[in-house]
């Protein structure tokens, strides 16, 4: 069965076009518009990676990744960060606060795929 991905994003044209790229790979998808539902939508369906948006209402990305990890269940998912205002010191920031791997908006749509399957991959290689 192929893998669940929780993809978390308030701009709706940015959640369409990775939704978009990634039901063309397979993947059972979950959605989350904001910090709350995130953690909601995480607990409930406990997806194999999540895809945070940074800027999100309600909790930031960082916010909720850090909420995740304290969490056993969470504590070695895949969270890919994802933020459209990249600056300095940002990248180390989310890596502290516990995110995998980190994209800048705009999304670029061929590298992603490559990302999360790589990342579940060397996920399945630590469970082993
Ligand atoms: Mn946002």
């Amino acid at each position: 069965m192929k893998e669940k991905i929780l993809i978390v994003e308030d701009n709706p044209q940015n959640m369409r076009l990775i939704e978009m790229v990634l039901r063309a790979k397979g993947y059972t998808l979950f959605k989350a518009t904001d910090g709350e539902e995130a953690l909601d939508m995480a607990m409930r369906e406990r997806p194999d990676l999540i895809i945070m948006d940074m800027e999100l209402p309600k909790l930031s990305g960082l916010e909720v990744t850090r909420k995740l990890r304290e969490t056993p269940a969470f504590s070695s998912i895949p969270i890919i960060a994802v933020t459209a205002y990249a600056m300095k010191g940002d990248k180390e920031k989310f890596v502290d606060g516990g995110c995998d791997a980190y994209l800048s908006k705009p999304i670029n749509t061929r590298e992603l795929p490559g990302v999360i399957a790589q990342m579940l991959q060397s996920r399945q290689k630590d469970n082993a």
